[in-house]
């Protein structure tokens, strides 16, 4: 009876720690694309407005604010 209990204890513990690896990885993967994404502030190559990086549409190695200004 008694290894089983250990054996329950290991999976308790294996099972923690894996939770709190998956939970650190998301944590890490939030922070990373909040600060690349959000924090940087790109011009409309057309009107030059600015925009946040996330919401602008890419074109090659310039950025649009709306899809009308990236077709033109
Ligand atoms: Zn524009």
């Amino acid at each position: 009876m008694n290894i089983f209990r250990i054996i329950a204890a290991f999976v308790v513990l294996w099972l923690l720690v894996r939770m709190v690896k998956s939970y650190r990885e998301r944590a890490r993967l939030a922070r990373s694309r909040h600060s690349s994404d959000r924090g940087t502030m790109v011009q409309c190559a057309r009107c030059d407005l600015h925009i946040p990086k996330a919401e602008a549409i890419r074109k090659g190695r310039r950025y649009y604010c709306s899809k009308e200004h990236a077709e033109e």
